[in-house]
């Protein structure tokens, strides 16, 4: 589980921790309240949406079941955050089972995948965008070859184009549903 950050603060009637956690691009909030009055303790997982920019709900633990203690704003040690731990890890618990698992290995992103990432446009090997191509391109099949060169460190490489589409077609629909006899 990858905290990032997390807030500890005593209110007037209770202690409330927030924890965001990083979950591969994902972003949780873990939202733990001890209250004084039993009932109103709760432990709630959310999660951020990049598209309306708002926390959702994702999960929540029942007061009864809390490992939380509840009326923490009595003690001398409740904005400890061990006490919030176990249902911090609970709910998280609960999100790596609603979420697709994570591609755990970060250093599997290669020079080829960061530089097609990129767009192109900069040397695979010294990143600088010094660059010279051959002026024609070289059709093999579906695939297309160019070669270009980083003027930079000497590097050469072919970049590698995937036929994916018509563009401007002309004398025929290329959107057209193909027929029953073709
Ligand atoms: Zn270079």
């Amino acid at each position: 589980m990858e905290i990032i950050h997390q807030t500890i603060a005593a209110l007037s009637q209770s202690v409330k921790a927030e924890t965001l956690i990083a979950h591969g691009d994902h972003r949780l909030r873990a939202v733990i309240v001890s209250h004084a009055n039993n009932h109103q303790c709760s432990a709630r997982l959310e999660i951020w949406s990049p598209e309306s920019l708002t926390w959702n709900f994702m999960a929540e633990i029942p007061f009864a079941v809390m490992e939380t203690p509840h009326q923490l704003i009595y003690t001398d040690d409740g904005e400890e955050p061990h006490h919030f731990q176990a249902d911090i890890e609970r709910l998280y618990e609960k999100a790596l089972f609603l979420l697709p698992p994570v591609e755990t290995s970060k250093d599997a992103v290669t020079l080829e995948g960061a530089y097609v990432r990129k767009g192109g446009g900069h040397c695979p090997k010294c990143k600088k965008g010094n660059l010279s191509s051959e002026d024609h391109p070289e059709v093999v099949g579906t695939e297309v070859f160019h070669q270009v060169m980083c003027q930079d460190c000497g590097a050469h490489w072919e970049d590698k184009y995937v036929l994916a589409g018509i563009s401007s077609p002309m004398g025929f629909d290329a959107k057209a549903p193909v027929s029953s006899d073709q």
